[in-house]
């Protein structure tokens, strides 16, 4: 905290990995101390932060700050996603950055942990700005990515169309076709269910959490915050399981449909018009469209955090809790306060992380490696049933965990060191570097 004071969302998730690897960490403390493997664990191999001059459509020169952190490729290359949005910057990409060390290795694929982003807002912009900024942004980061070296991939504000801008500036620069992007479109390499694949994910891993625990998934009733690509998939992959999601947002408001979202609308106002949800409740009788926040005020039995870091807090765990909410899962990264995660655990609330919950995103990009690698697609339900497999394994490496150090539930505490064992092992067994 000293060394690096301005990065609050880093010291907030490196506490929680810390605090909940506590076991493993004393059954381990003499050789960790010697290998200094939590120090080398907390600090990433190299981060990289740069200029990205870009014009607009009135000839006015902008400067925008572009960082990539290549956190620890112990067990593959570095694999993770790059977010455009103003509140972009280093301590958030470390943040990020670490919890994806930890996500990768839950999906038992071979992929290590990165993140990267710019403080760009790609809201209001035209066609041509945007790839204005993409090629600039590229050619800086294209001198530190490569298939087998860091392989990025989208996130907040960056979705199919900046990746094919940044795809095709690296080409251009770097004069190889390969799969150094993941998130591409399906003409040029990309993956079949991608696009669904984080809300989807996500849901496999919620039904599953709850079947072991002997509940039900259809019937239920959900809260879903955000309403970009992770909402909209869990949206549809929920609905299509029989539970009723009954919420939506964006930056600016929410939406209460007591009839269930309405899917189909949703998208034409979000992928389609890129319009505000105030569309969406214009269009529909049996929505409400409320100003703010407040998503966590309806009464559901399932919530589940789309939208970004930190937008659950202490005060709406209560409210979801008082409501007699069952289950909370992390489709965003770090959605939730670690005062509201533990108010849910002390509830009795089965807790998802981010890190588990919504690593179906990350494991499909690593399919998608895989297939660029082979030079081959394969078909949506190959994919999808890939990423099923995942999910289940994840759920229950989590939930064997938590069990293996008395913790039964606990998956939170499952998630990291189910996460940590195996990028620990591998760095041990590559000595110290
Ligand atoms: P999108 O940009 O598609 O959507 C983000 C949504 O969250 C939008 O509805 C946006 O509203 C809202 N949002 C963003 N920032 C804020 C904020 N500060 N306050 C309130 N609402 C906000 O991003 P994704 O759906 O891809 O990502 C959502 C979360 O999921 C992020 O935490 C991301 O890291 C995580 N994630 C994404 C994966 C993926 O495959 N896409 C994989 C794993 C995790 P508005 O449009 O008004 O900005």
């Amino acid at each position: 905290i000293e060394k690096n004071p301005s990065e609050p969302e880093f010291h907030q998730a490196v506490k929680e990995v810390l605090e909940s690897l506590k076991p493993v960490i004393e059954a381990n403390e003499e050789e960790y101390k010697k290998q200094a493997l939590l120090e080398r664990m907390v600090n990433p191999e190299r981060q990289f932060k740069f200029r990205i001059p870009w014009v607009d459509d009135n000839g006015q020169v902008h400067v925008n700050t572009g960082y990539r952190v290549q956190f620890n490729g112990a067990i593959g290359p570095y694999k993770g996603g790059l977010r455009f949005h103003p509140s972009v910057n280093l301590g958030i990409i470390k943040f990020l950055g670490f919890e994806q060390v930890f996500k990768n290795s839950l999906t038992g694929l071979p992929i290590g942990g990165g993140k990267g982003g710019a403080d760009f807002d790609p809201k209001g912009k035209s066609d041509r700005e945007i790839m204005a900024f993409c090629q600039s942004f590229m050619t800086e980061l294209c001198k530190y990515i490569g298939a087998d070296t860091d392989v990025p991939a989208g996130d907040i504000g960056v979705g199919a169309r900046e990746v094919g801008y940044m795809f095709g500036q690296y080409k251009r620069i770097r004069g190889v076709f390969e799969g150094v992007l993941t998130g591409k479109g399906l003409s040029y390499g990309g993956s079949l269910a991608r696009t669904e694949a984080t809300g989807y994910g996500l849901l496999y891993l919620t039904r599953e959490m709850l079947k072991i625990n002997g509940i039900e998934i259809a019937g239920k009733t959900c809260a879903v915050s955000g309403s970009g690509n992770v909402a909209i998939y869990a949206i549809e992959k929920a609905t299509e399981m029989g539970a009723k999601c009954v919420t939506c947002s964006d930056s600016t408001g929410w939406i209460y449909d007591k009839d269930g979202i309405d899917l189909a609308l949703l998208k034409e106002v979000k992928e389609v018009k890129r319009a505000r949800l105030t569309e969406y409740a214009k269009a529909r009788p049996s929505a409400e469209y409320h100003e703010g926040k407040g998503v966590w005020s309806v009464k559901v039995d399932i919530a589940l955090p789309c939208a970004t870091q930190n937008e659950l807090h202490i005060e709406d765990a209560k409210a979801l809790v008082a409501n007699g909410v069952t289950a909370v899962a992390e489709g965003a990264n770090m959605p939730t306060t670690l005062e509201a995660t533990k108010y849910f655990q002390d509830n009795k609330v089965l807790f998802a992380p981010g890190k588990a919950a919504n690593a179906g995103g990350v494991a499909t990009s690593a399919l998608e490696m895989t297939q660029n690698s082979e030079r081959l697609s394969w078909t949506f339900e190959e994919v999808d049933a890939k990423l099923q497999g995942i999910m289940v394994n994840i759920t229950h490496a989590m939930d064997e965990a938590a069990k293996r150090y008395g913790e039964d539930g606990n998956y939170v505490l499952g998630a990291n060191i189910a996460g940590f064992e195996k990028v620990a092992e591998a760095m041990s067994f590559q000595g110290i570097v």
